[in-house]
């Protein structure tokens, strides 16, 4: 085994968790290709947040079934493989490997392992109590870095598995988050994203003992970081010292994402998350009463056991209420092991179809009047490509909206010269649901 092809799945985690796996895999003497069938080793690092996510794994292996006669080792990585553990070595025999990502810490004792030709190599413990540290991250992005700064969750929203499948929450030292983003620095990244699943839980385990506020004040003040980003925020942990954060500092992006999952109270207790629709309004009006100008993004499930259409009438008045910038919306899915699993009163497909395309409909036109409330303002973007079709530089600003761009001196990428990784002041001159359009004027 020399080579290895890893293919990842979801969320902002699980890439991150990737970059450390091939980090660790190069440093181990491993190298990287782009196909599987390039590969001696093939991984996948999957998601289990929803059915849908969780069957792409097993068609991914049935295509590559014959392989295994090849000589190749699989290995499945992540959530699925913490949930369904040793079940996989039945459903998909040739698989060699499965391991969670609370066992990525001992990996290098598993490639041993599958080297030395054990074919049922498990990494699924969740008793432990740190967080997966390595010095050998291989980031893709050469501009934006993502750190994760805290592990796990410690709640129980009824519909979810990510407390099964990524173990209880456990933070790392402040010194060692801040030793990492000095170090992004120097390597010349400008952008640092925190990572968690609630990562404003963060809770510093070293005697310093600091909470997410303070890390995010702290990372605003590390030299060369022109952009720090953070995800995902839970709503019963976000305190009024965070906004606070965000507007003493312009490092600090103004965009929260603060997911909501429902507008009614009633359908927020059956979800076990611990806030009323009135706890999570009083920290939006927070965030409308800040000075900067804070975007404000959420997550909605539609079709959550018992919620009726007065239920999901209020999730709409909320949208209208807030104005979100831009929101993620799924229909409930049932996962193993959940509590919501026991709930009566399931909803049928097509009313949950119905549901969310009501919703996507509204929302997006309330990101067309929100969007088009930009046309004319001057907006930093933060260069990250160039779109051969269209023409135009892609741009990001710290409210993280898309900005596409044209520039009069620098009409495409030439002789390896390239406006990415760079910021420029541009006018927008056009806004649609999903972006803006504008020029560059510096
Ligand atoms: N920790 C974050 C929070 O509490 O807001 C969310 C993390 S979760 C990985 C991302 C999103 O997936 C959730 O906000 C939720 O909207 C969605 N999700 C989780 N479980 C789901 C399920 N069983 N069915 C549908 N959507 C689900
Ligand atoms: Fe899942 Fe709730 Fe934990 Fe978020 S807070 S990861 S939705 S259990």
């Amino acid at each position: 085994m020399r080579t290895f092809y890893i293919e990842t799945f979801g969320c902002q985690m699980n890439v991150h968790d990737s970059e450390k796996v091939i980090g660790t895999l190069v440093s181990e003497g491993y190298s990287q290709v782009e196909t599987p069938e390039a590969a001696d080793l093939v991984l996948y690092n999957t998601c289990s947040i929803r059915d849908k996510a969780e069957q792409k794994v097993f068609h991914r292996l049935q295509q590559f079934k014959k392989d295994h006669g090849r000589g190749k080792v699989f290995g499945v990585l992540g959530c699925v493989a913490q949930q369904e553990g040793e079940r996989i070595f039945e459903r998909a025999p040739f698989v060699s490997l499965v391991a969670g990502s609370a066992s990525y810490a001992k990996l290098p004792e598993m490639l041993v392992q599958l080297k030395a030709g054990n074919r049922h190599v498990t990494g699924l413990s969740l008793d432990t109590d740190e967080a997966f540290d390595t010095p050998f991250t291989r980031r893709d992005n050469p501009h934006r870095a993502y750190i994760t700064i805290i592990e796990g969750c410690d709640k129980s929203c009824a519909y979810c598995v990510v407390p099964f499948t990524r173990g209880p929450e456990r933070s790392r030292t402040s010194e060692s988050v801040i030793k990492e983003a000095r170090e992004l620095a120097r390597m010349g990244y400008s952008e640092i994203q925190l990572l968690g699943q609630n990562v404003n839980s963060y809770r510093d385990p070293s005697p310093a003992g600091w909470d997410f506020a303070t890390m995010l004040r702290a990372v605003g003040q590390v030299e060369g970081i022109r952009r720090v980003r953070f995800t995902t925020s839970h709503p019963r942990d976000f305190v009024k010292d965070i906004v606070d954060a965000i507007d003493e500092n312009p490092v600090l992006c103004n965009h929260v994402h603060l997911p909501v999952q429902s507008g009614s109270t009633r359908v927020l207790d059956r979800m076990q998350r611990l806030y009323s629709r009135e706890d999570y309004m009083r920290r939006i009006e927070w965030m409308k009463s800040a000075r900067r100008n804070i975007s404000i993004t959420t997550d909605i499930i539609v079709g959550f056991p018992g919620e009726t259409e007065a239920d999901f009438e209020e999730t709409l008045r909320l949208l209208e209420q807030v104005q979100y910038d831009s929101l993620f919306s799924f229909k409930y899915s049932r996962r193993p092991n959940t509590p919501a699993l026991a709930l009566d009163d399931q909803i049928l497909e097509e009313e949950k179809t119905r549901r969310l395309s009501i919703l996507q409909e509204l929302q997006r036109t309330i990101q067309v009047r929100r969007n088009s409330e930009l046309v004319g303002t001057i907006e930093e973007a933060f260069v990250e490509g160039y779109n051969q079709a269209t023409g135009q530089w892609i741009g990001r600003t710290t409210q993280n909206r898309i900005l596409n761009f044209t520039h009069p001196e620098h009409a495409g990428p030439k002789d390896g010269e390239t406006l990415a990784g760079r910021y420029w002041s541009v006018r927008v001159t056009r806004a649609g649901p999903n972006s803006l359009a504008g020029e560059a004027v510096s």
